[in-house]
């Protein structure tokens, strides 16, 4: 079985807790392995495959890891595996790796896993010199082996791990849950019942926390941050009791299962069930949500981050020192990063440490800036009401508009936007169907519960459209803008709303009364806004493409058939090429790279290959404006004209339900977050700045909150294709092509 012509092969294992996103790690680990020529197998049933080795250590092809993109758990199965804790076990796992030239090692798991994997490899050197003295192997071939090379990615949908943002799982995990809320919430109302959900997390409260967020849950236990007061029960009890008065109909509670009291005493659920029967006398109900949390399809953000890790993992492994310090490849800041392994597993277990010695406060810090920054924005959105405002306080006018096309996330934007300004003591004003409406003096005050429920929903509440003002439009909005003395705009919305809060900044020396500070909020589905890499909706878009996507491509399995799909996005290509990615489509049409004859004339001739080579299935994603006279139309027509007996085509325009649907819960928590900072912004503007306030617009970049003059928004755009001029996701345009390139039977897998 060996094989001295290629004696640095490498394995991929998965091991212990599934996660989904584990499936598309391997898958690209597999394709990244091969094509860079090595020699790749995949370790079933994770360490245990390792013990056992035989047909459980598999070498891998292109197609062993077609078709299992869109799958949940661990296709090659994962498992606890008490052998490999012994020296015994390790040595056969040793022998079994060397018999087929393996000596690198990407591990795809929690911190137990990736503990075991540094024992292993820190051990290697004596197993082989053990292996050699039974001669069980050669001293060349130890010698050839000399060092044992691991990588490590987080397979956890608790996302509890030092060393990346987020864990391979966590964002499913969080897809999970909040339907499940959101089921919860809408049979809770109806019988104004109360709820405690369950989820998991024992020493990690990002679960419970960010469902919390993204459920609009009414109180959340997590293990960083116990209640602050002895009798946390009668202030709960007070909370929710008061959020009935106030006309709530439903009261759902969120405990992370390690969830404890100031004293380390565990808060369950059904304790908490129990105090909200006694107290106030509620029909409460408890909900475990347990294994449902681990399960179902990857989400987008987890098919691509996973795809972009396992690249990464590969990439690790050949370009690293053999035998130097083992790397964990995570997601930091929006981008691919790698950091000490070991370390990363020790600063782990410090925070479980710190958790057990009651020490929240250094808990909470390490957890960092944004995650403690989100519990507190919850506690100010839980209240019932709002705080009062302060005696000689003053009171700003704050208006807030939904602008450009409807974006999942524009209700939960608006939605904190007018609780965090009231709770401040502020008074709020919704303007109704975007510009349009502002120009029809379409205004109207908002308080605390008129925005009950909005967290979830999708489509804009307020209404919004596309309407850009000028010339008259102007002296309206300026007049609406005194009337109501508004002293600051917050524009939550696309492209039109950028253009028409720069119109507005533009036309200050003519209009005085837009001499108020204006900050905009990115929410489009087209992701396709200057200063921030993600705007809000497109995740929402992005999941409700790669649903669609799933489901055609299962409809047509049965026939040797190619699609087109065409998505949204303007001339942005963000949505087709991260769909793309997310559903392993062969090609990806984009505006910014066009289409020529001779790309379809190649297009063509490789799918001719493919089916004549037994695929049964063809995916292409088009962006919508990528090129005017080659439509959608032309290129089914010229596939299915070429194609003649051999493949059909089918087309798949996926029009508005693409804007549609409730916000995903990456959605709904950077909604939350950055419509706090706006309204900081409008405030901290109104109370300083006087006659010269600020305008601009806010966004994620590198993971962080940023503001952008509005002045510069022209600069940064090229106006006639409505996109910024720098797009940071074209980088990833290799990686889904290296992913994409046919095998034989691939055919979009
Ligand atoms: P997770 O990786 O999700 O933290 P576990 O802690 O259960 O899950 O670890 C999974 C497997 O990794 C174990 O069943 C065992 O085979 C291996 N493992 C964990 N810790 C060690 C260790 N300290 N030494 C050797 N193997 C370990």
């Amino acid at each position: 079985m060996s094989n001295p012509q290629h004696i640095h092969n490498l394995a991929v294992l998965t091991s212990g807790g599934d996660a989904p996103g584990m499936n598309p790690a391997v898958r690209a680990v597999v394709r990244t392995a091969l094509n860079h020529g090595l020699d790749v197998y995949a370790i079933y049933e994770g360490y245990k495959g390792m013990v056992e080795g035989g047909d459980k250590i598999k070498k891998m092809n292109w197609d062993s890891v077609g078709g299992m993109l869109f799958k949940g758990g661990t296709i090659i199965g994962s498992a606890r595996c008490a052998e490999f804790r012994t020296r015994e076990g390790r040595l056969q796992a040793a022998h079994n790796l060397i018999e087929r030239g393996i000596d690198n090692l990407v591990v795809i798991g929690g911190d137990g896993s990736l503990t075991g994997a540094n024992l292993f490899r820190k051990e290697w050197p004596e197993l082989l010199a053990e292996l050699v003295k039974k001669r069980k192997i050669t001293k060349k071939v130890a010698e050839q082996h000399a060092h044992f090379n691991i990588v490590g990615l987080v397979g956890s949908i608790d996302n509890d791990m030092f060393g990346t943002d987020m864990t391979i799982g966590a964002d499913t995990a969080l897809h999970r849950i909040t339907e499940a809320v959101d089921a919860i919430t809408s049979t809770a109302a109806s019988h104004q019942r109360s709820f405690v959900v369950e989820v998991m997390g024992r020493n990690c409260g990002y679960l419970a926390l960010m469902s919390a967020v993204a459920t609009g849950a009414d109180w959340v236990l997590i293990p960083e941050s116990p209640p602050n007061v002895e009798n946390w029960e009668d202030k709960m009890c007070e909370v929710l009791k008061a959020g009935r008065e106030a006309g709530r109909r439903d009261s759902i509670v969120i405990v992370a299962e390690g969830a404890r009291d100031r004293n380390g005493k565990p808060i369950s659920a059904d304790y908490v069930k129990n105090v909200l029967h006694e107290r106030l006398g509620e029909d409460t109900r408890v909900t475990i949500l347990g294994h449902v949390q681990r399960g179902g399809s990857p989400s987008a953000f987890d098919r691509y981050m996973s795809t972009l890790l396992g690249h990464a993992a590969v990439e690790e492994i050949l370009n690293s020192e053999p035998g130097g310090e083992p790397q964990l490849i995570g997601m930091r800041d929006n981008r691919v990063t790698h950091s000490p392994l070991m370390d990363c597993v020790a600063q782990t277990h410090g925070i479980a440490d710190v958790i057990a010695a009651k020490d929240y406060e250094k808990a909470m810090d390490m957890r960092g800036g944004s995650f403690k920054e989100m519990f507190r924005t919850l506690r100010t959105l839980v209240r019932a009401l709002p705080h009062p405002p302060t005696s000689g306080q003053r009171r700003l006018r704050l208006a807030v508009v939904n602008a450009g096309g409807p974006a999942a996330g524009m209700n939960t934007a608006t939605r904190t936007a007018i609780r965090i300004g009231v709770d401040k003591g502020h008074i709020m004003f919704g303007v109704k169907n975007g510009f349009k409406g502002f120009i029809n003096g379409d205004i109207e005050e908002m308080g605390w519960m008129s925005v009950a429920g909005w967290a979830t929903m999708g489509g804009a509440n307020l209404g919004t459209s596309r309407k850009i003002p000028h010339g008259s439009d102007l002296y309206a909005i300026a007049r609406h803008i005194e009337e109501h003395q508004i002293e600051g705009l917050l524009v939550i919305g696309g492209w039109a709303g950028y253009q028409s809060a720069y119109t507005l900044r533009k036309e200050r020396w003519n209009f005085p009364a837009f001499n108020i500070p204006i900050i905009c909020l990115p929410a489009t589905i087209n992701n396709n806004l200057p200063g921030s890499e993600i705007s809000i909706g497109s995740d929402t878009a992005l999941n409700n493409i790669m649903v669609s996507v799933d489901k055609i491509k299962q409809s047509a399995v049965a026939s040797q058939r190619c699609f087109v799909v065409e998505v949204m996005g303007r001339y942005c290509g963000y949505l087709a090429l991260l769909s793309g990615l997310a559903t392993g489509a062969e090609r990806v049409y984009m505006h910014e790279e066009g289409v020529t004859l001779n790309d379809l004339k190649t297009d063509v001739e490789n799918l001719i290959e493919g089916f004549e080579h037994g695929k049964r299935l063809g995916l292409i994603i088009r962006n919508e404006q990528v090129n005017k006279f080659y439509t959608t139309n032309f290129m089914c027509a010229l596939f299915d004209q070429e194609g003649g007996d051999l493949f059909d085509v089918r087309q798949a325009i996926l029009g508005h339900l693409q804007q549609g649907g409730d916000p995903t819960p990456f959605d709904r928590i950077q909604a939350t977050r950055l419509a706090v900072k706006c309204v900081d912004y409008l405030i901290e503007q109104a109370e300083t700045t006087g006659d010269d306030p600020g305008a601009a617009f806010i966004g994620l970049q590198s993971g962080k909150v940023k503001l952008t003059d509005l002045e510069d928004l022209p600069r940064m755009v090229v106006d006639e294709l409505q996109r910024p001029k720098k797009q940071w996701w074209l980088n990833i345009r290799p990686i889904a092509k290296l992913m994409a390139q046919s095998g034989p039977n691939v055919g979009g897998a």
